[in-house]
Order: structure tokens, then C-alpha cells, then sequence
């Protein structure tokens, strides 16, 4: 619920029905500018008097809002969020790219893989350690042994990580060592997952959902954020649907919905999507022409030797290339690479 009072109230009005709410246990978040003052209720508004509000004088109207989030909305928030990782910004004119192998192997194929995307332009280093596989028999990922080989791949390159956590109880140690912690889709309704990451300040990189809509997306952003952690970035990752020929299927118009209703930064995951190393390039394009604010590429110095996702993911001089042609559509959206 939002409650815009007249131009020109006095603080004392505003102030009077912010406490009020804040007794009631509602939490207040309050915009004001030279003239004027905007209380967004936060909280499950539907028992409020709303007519004893608006007995007050200076409140001009009330509005229901639709969107069930509130810290996730552009309408609290009109200004795009620009996450600051590192100093590497995600959100503003420069596009976070973010590459690396689905899975870390080997000491060698990270570091081997960290310093061509590095070479090519990529901003950040992706790896997984911890794995969500279909499969229980499928190669579950190296675990700690391997975050410890991403830490050193991403310290020698001079490269931010970002990963994938899976559980609770490995949060202290991604607070840690990680710079920014990967939601994945199949556990972006893990509601616990969520509240225990919105208590730290680590940037998180939430994916949305196999079959979640734009709106249960945001609801998971706002789990984070409810707890107090506002650097959430968003990850479009393809969704199901009846298309088998394509591994997901891409929602590209998710990019532009999301920016009119988020201020969240959004970038997109060409390669979950397309399931195919040869439609990640024209998906990555389409991608930042509609907005994105940065793609997320799996590459790998041998894809066909690969320990997971081999079939999807680029050879280090395919990235390379493919940066160079992202460079002109960057150019043409206003975007940098
Ligand atoms: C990944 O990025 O390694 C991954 C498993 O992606 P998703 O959660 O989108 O399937
Ligand atoms: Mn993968």
C-alpha cells in the first residue's frame, strides 16, 4: 500500500501516519523529496483502515499496490540499483560479464580458463563447486576443494567469483571467500536459503526459477532484500516451456518487464537457456540489444572433455570473438563492454 500525501504536507502529518503504521508493526519506507512525501507500506496491508487514513487532510490518495514486493519496486526505488562488487559495478553503463566453466575440474582448467576470459574482457569468473544435478550418480561438483581452486583462478587473474551455494550451512564460508553467491534456479524458492543470504551483505545472483513467473522471481529478490541485503542481481536463465529443441527457453522480454518493475540490475544466462554452444552467441546479442545488464557465459579450454555442461559451453577463442561482437551492439544500446 502506498500513501501519497498533498504537496507540501508538513512532516509532522506524514510522520503521524508513519508512526501509526509502525505501531501496527508495519514497516515504512519513505520517500520525500522538496515537495512532497510518499509512504510505502510494507506488510500485509489488507486489515488496514484505510478510510481512517484518509481522514487525515493532507493525504491525497492511497493505493493498493498490486506488486506484493516492495523493496524489489521501481516505484520505491526509481533510480537503477548499481551493485558494487569489488568496484566492478553491476548496473550501470558497463556490462558485467561474467564467464567460466559450469563446473571446477582442475587447478589447471581454471586458472587456463580464468586468464582467457580475462584476456577477452570478462569482469568476473564463474565456476561451480557445489553442483544441482538431475542426476544423484551425475559428477557432484568438487566442493570445497574446489572454491579454494576458483579463489586462486580468480586472485591470480584479478577477478571477482561468483558461485553457486546450495545450503545453509556453507554460508560462512562463501561470506567468506566468494564475491558474489549464486542462487540457482532450483533454489530460488528455497525460502530459508534466501532469508540466511539476506542477513549477510554479500551480493547475491539470484536466477529465476525453472517455471517461476516474473512476479515469484521478484518475491525471492524480496526475501533477500527483506532481510536487509539489497544487492541482489537478477539472472534470466530460460524457462520451461513446451519447446523441447532448446534446452529452456529464453524469455528475453522478461529483460525489458523486469527493468519497468524492478530497479534490480538483470543479466542474462545465454547458455542454460539455449543448452547449445552455437546459440549462445545470437542469444547474448539479443540479450544486451533488449537491455541486459550483463550476461553470464559458460566456457571451457576443452568443452568436449568437459565435466558437465560441455555441449553449451564456449571454447575460450569462440568468447573471445563473441566479446568483439557484443562490443558493437554495446555501442549501439549506449552500453560499454
Ligand atoms: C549454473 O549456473 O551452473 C546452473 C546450474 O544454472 P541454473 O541454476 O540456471 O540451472
Ligand atoms: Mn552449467
Amino acid at each position: 500500500m502506498i500513501i501519497v500525501m498533498k504537496p507540501g504536507a508538513p512532516v509532522e502529518e506524514c510522520n503521524k501516519i508513519k508512526m501509526g503504521l509502525e505501531k501496527q508493526g508495519f514497516y515504512i519506507n519513505e520517500s520525500r523529496g522538496v515537495n512532497f512525501c510518499i509512504l510505502g507500506v510494507v506488510g500485509d496491508t489488507s486489515m488496514v483502515d484505510k478510510r481512517r487514513i484518509s481522514a487525515n487532510d493532507w493525504v491525497e490518495k492511497i493505493m493498493a499496490v498490486q506488486e506484493p514486493y516492495k523493496r524489489a519496486n521501481r516505484l520505491f526505488h526509481p533510480e537503477n540499483t548499481i551493485v558494487d562488487v569489488c568496484g566492478q559495478k553491476i548496473g550501470g553503463k558497463k556490462l558485467a560479464i561474467i564467464a567460466g566453466p559450469c563446473s571446477i575440474e582442475t587447478t589447471v582448467q581454471m586458472n587456463t580458463v580464468a586468464s582467457a576470459v580475462k584476456a577477452a574482457g570478462a569482469n568476473f569468473l564463474r565456476g561451480g563447486a557445489f553442483k544441482p544435478r538431475t542426476s544423484p550418480y551425475s559428477f557432484q561438483g568438487l566442493k570445497e576443494q574446489g572454491l579454494d581452486m576458483l579463489v586462486e583462478a580468480g586472485e591470480n587473474n584479478r577477478l571477482p567469483i561468483v558461485t553457486e551455494i546450495m545450503s545453509i550451512d556453507k554460508i560462512e564460508k562463501f561470506v567468506e571467500c566468494v564475491d558474489v553467491i549464486q542462487v540457482g534456479a532450483r533454489n530460488m524458492q528455497n525460502f530459508e536459503l534466501l532469508k540466511e543470504l539476506g542477513k549477510t551483505n554479500v551480493p547475491i545472483l539470484l536466477k529465476r526459477g525453472l517455471s517461476a513467473t516474473i512476479e515469484e522471481w521478484l518475491m525471492s529478490a524480496e526475501y533477500i532484500m527483506s532481510g536487509g541485503n539489497d544487492n541482489v542481481i537478477l539472472c534470466e536463465r530460460g524457462i520451461r516451456t513446451f519447446e523441447t529443441y532448446t534446452r529452456n527457453t529464453l524469455d528475453l522480454s522478461a529483460i525489458p518487464a523486469v527493468k519497468r518493475l524492478s530497479h534490480l540490475p538483470v543479466i542474462v544466462d545465454p547458455s542454460h537457456a539455449a543448452g547449445m554452444w552455437w546459440m549462445v552467441e545470437p542469444l547474448a546479442k539479443a540479450a544486451v540489444a533488449v537491455g541486459a545488464d550483463g550476461l553470464m557465459i559458460e566456457v571451457h579450454n576443452d568443452p568436449e572433455n568437459a565435466w558437465c555442461d560441455g555441449g553449451q559451453s564456449l571454447k575460450p577463442e569462440r568468447f573471445a570473438d563473441l566479446m568483439q561482437e557484443l562490443k558493437k551492439i554495446a555501442a549501439i544500446v549506449d552500453r560499454e563492454i
